[in-house]
Order: C-alpha cells, then sequence, then structure tokens
C-alpha cells in the first residue's frame, strides 16, 4: 500500500506524533496477529458513513480505510552531500509515496531548536533545500547524456525539454510539486524514470501550541507558505494524551481548546486526500468496511482490492450511491426505487458507491 514518510528537523515533536499515531494504529486493534513494523503507523481515515451502514446492515464490526505514516528518522541538514546517513534517509524518503514535513511552530524555552529561532518558514525552506539539492544531483549525472543521445534519437527530446525544464524550477528553489510537476501530469511522467524527490506530494503538520490551534490569521499565513500543499495543525503532546483517552474523554479535552475531532483524524483524511486515493463501500452483517482504490480505478481494479479472483472473474458491480441508501433505508427498498444500477467492467468508481461485486469463480 502506499506511504506517506515523516521527516523533519530535530526537535521538532515528529517523536511524540508517530507515538501517537502508532497508539491509534487500527491493525493492532482489528488484526491481533498482524505484523507490526516498528516505524510505520497504519492509521483510520474517519468516516462517519461506516456507522450509518453498520446501522442498516446490522453489521458486527466497522474497518475504515487506512493510511500508512512511515517514520523517516535520520539526518536532514547536509543529506544532499552526504555519504551514508544522508543517502539513507534520502533513500526512505524515495520509497515514500507523499513527504509530510513536520514543523515547529510552539514556543518553549525548554526545547531546543537546531537553529537557535523559533520559524517554520526558515525550517521548511532548509528540508526543502536539501530535497531540491538531491534532485540537481540526479539531473545533473544524467542530463548530458540524455541530451547526446536526444540529438539522434529525436523521440527522446520531449523527455530532455522535461529535465530542463525540471533543473530551471529547482535552481530557482523550489520543489518540482510546488510548481505543478506533481505526479499524475504528463510532464511528471516524462521524468519518471528519475525517481526525483520533489515531484512527490507534499504535506505539512505544524506542530503549535494549543491556542495557536484556533489562530485563523497564523493558520492562514502557515498555509500560504506551503500552498498547493496541505497545512495540518496540531499540537503533537495533546494528541499523545488523547490517544490514552476513551473516545467520549478525547472529545471533552478537545472542547476544551476549540476543536471537534483529534488532529491525528484531519492528517489521515488530508494524507489519504494526498496520496490521491478515494473509497468505496461494502456492508453486511459481518462488517461495514471502506475499501481504497486509486482516483480513477474502474470496477474490476476496485473488486481486485478485496481479491485478485474478483478482479479475474468479474462480471458486474451493483452499486447504490450511499445517499440513496441512506434516503432508502435499506437495500431492497433502493431496488425498489431504481437507484441500484449494474455496472460493467469499464465503469469508473464513485467516492461514496456502496458495491456488490458479481463475480465467476
Ligand atoms: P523529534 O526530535 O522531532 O522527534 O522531537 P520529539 O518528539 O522527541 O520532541 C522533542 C521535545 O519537544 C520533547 O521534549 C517533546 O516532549 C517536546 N514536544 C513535542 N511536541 C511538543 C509540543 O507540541 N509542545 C511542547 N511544548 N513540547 C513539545
Amino acid at each position: 500500500s502506499l506511504t506517506i514518510g515523516i521527516v523533519g528537523l530535530p526537535n521538532v515533536g515528529k517523536s511524540t506524533l508517530f507515538n501517537a499515531l502508532t497508539k491509534n494504529d487500527v491493525l493492532a486493534a482489528n488484526y491481533p496477529f498482524a505484523t507490526i513494523e516498528p516505524n510505520v503507523g497504519v492509521v483510520g481515515v474517519p468516516d462517519a458513513r461506516l456507522t450509518t451502514l453498520a446501522g442498516i446492515f446490522s453489521s458486527e464490526r466497522r474497518l475504515p480505510a487506512t493510511v500508512d505514516f512511515v517514520d523517516i528518522a535520520g539526518i536532514v541538514r547536509g543529506a544532499s552531500e552526504g555519504e551514508g546517513l544522508g543517502n539513507k534517509f534520502l533513500a526512505n524518503i524515495r520509497e515514500s509515496d507523499a513527504i509530510c514535513q513536520v514543523i515547529r511552530a510552539f514556543q518553549d524555552d525548554n526545547v531546543v531548536h537546531v537553529d537557535g529561532r523559533i520559524s517554520p518558514k526558515e525550517d521548511i525552506e532548509t528540508i526543502n533545500t536539501e530535497l531540491i539539492l538531491a534532485d540537481l544531483q540526479t539531473i545533473e549525472k544524467v542530463l548530458p547524456r540524455l541530451e547526446k543521445e536526444a540529438r539522434v534519437k529525436k523521440d527522446r527530446q520531449p523527455e530532455v525539454k522535461a529535465v530542463q525544464e525540471a533543473k530551471a524550477v529547482l535552481e530557482e528553489g523550489r520543489t518540482l510539486f510546488s510548481a505543478g510537476v506533481a505526479q499524475g501530469t504528463e510532464q511528471a511522467a516524462l521524468l519518471h524514470d528519475l525517481h526525483l524527490l520533489t515531484t512527490k506530494p507534499f504535506l505539512y503538520v505544524f506542530n503549535v501550541d494549543e491556542d495557536e490551534l484556533t489562530d485563523e490569521s497564523f493558520k492562514d499565513e502557515q498555509r500560504a507558505l506551503v500552498a498547493p500543499a496541505e497545512a495540518v495543525f496540531l499540537n503533537a503532546k495533546l494528541e499523545a494524551d488523547l490517544a490514552e483517552l476513551d473516545e467520549e474523554e478525547a472529545l471533552e479535552l478537545l472542547q476544551t481548546v476549540g476543536q471537534d475531532e483529534p488532529g491525528l483524524a484531519t492528517l489521515a483524511r488530508v494524507g489519504f486526500e494526498t496520496l490521491g486515493l478515494q473509497t468505496y463501500l461494502t456492508a453486511g452483517p459481518k462488517e461495514a468496511r471502506a475499501w481504497t482504490v486509486k482516483k480513477g480505478a474502474t470496477a474490476p481494479e476496485a473488486a481486485g482490492v478485496i481479491h485478485t479472483d474478483f478482479q479475474k472473474g468479474f462480471i458486474k458491480a451493483e452499486i447504490i450511491s450511499y445517499d440513496d441508501l441512506v434516503d432508502a433505508g435499506s437495500v431492497a427498498e433502493a431496488r425498489a426505487r431504481g437507484k441500484a444500477r449494474m455496472e460493467g467492467k469499464d465503469y469508473v468508481m464513485r467516492d461514496g458507491d456502496v458495491v456488490e461485486f458479481r463475480f465467476n469463480v
């Protein structure tokens, strides 16, 4: 499955946040025999629709979609020059599908900042500079050869042009993602073989003081720093405390700081979105469940997420939109109202489709 790598300068609250993430690990709760990797936190994406479906189908349990967060410990500054540790750090980022930067905004004289000042803007620049330099090195290694090849093989010219343009963006000190060369675009496809770091989607977590959680003008300033990437605001220490409480106590504590859901829930939702994922739903007496597909996935691809045999033997999918099903109150009534659609192998899944697959075995 797709993963989000968590990076940041020392002492910004990464471990505190990651510990809170692993306490919320849904694998541990739902699959007692699963092997849990120490540096991976699997977090459920909150989805109120599952509660409603579980009510309609009298389901025994609810299984949300999940997002995998990977703790990428290690050096940031100098990584692009480094051998050894620096290389390992960059290799770990390369394996992630999105990059989540934890940025310190909280003030605390007892917690030293590596540069002796609290400045989200400069911290973001410090981290992005390393990633940008690493990408420039990758490009400088291959560009002369690519240019030479393209002189003979004209069909290689679009690729060379894309690499040259990427180089120009990076030389301006910008990430490719912020310049719109994000995964899924034609330009990024031409750059694919280079496995660049900064074409990955970015997402920023601002570890803020509790009173900043409701400070909209402060948050807007930070959002402007990172756009088009998304920003999530949370207090890592508070998240760690919340992870120890039951749901009701957690909500009470959240209300005292003006929040209606834990920051980790927001992070899971934003992370899922950043990875370009969406869900479809299944429900029955055993479970109400959200399954994960890439945006644009077809019905057979969606079936394959449940079981490869479902994809191989796919015949059709009976689909009811979540809202239609809730209005009708039952599958039988939704069918009677003509709200159940039979979709074939070219159907592109929509978020909130409630599905039953028909397949040959
Ligand atoms: P890391 O080096 O980025 O993994 O940072 P840690 O999670 O180890 O945190 C460094 C120090 O900052 C620890 O003493 C934490 O208790 C403290 N810390 C983390 N988050 C917060 C926060 O939101 N507010 C305050 N005041 N301290 C925090």
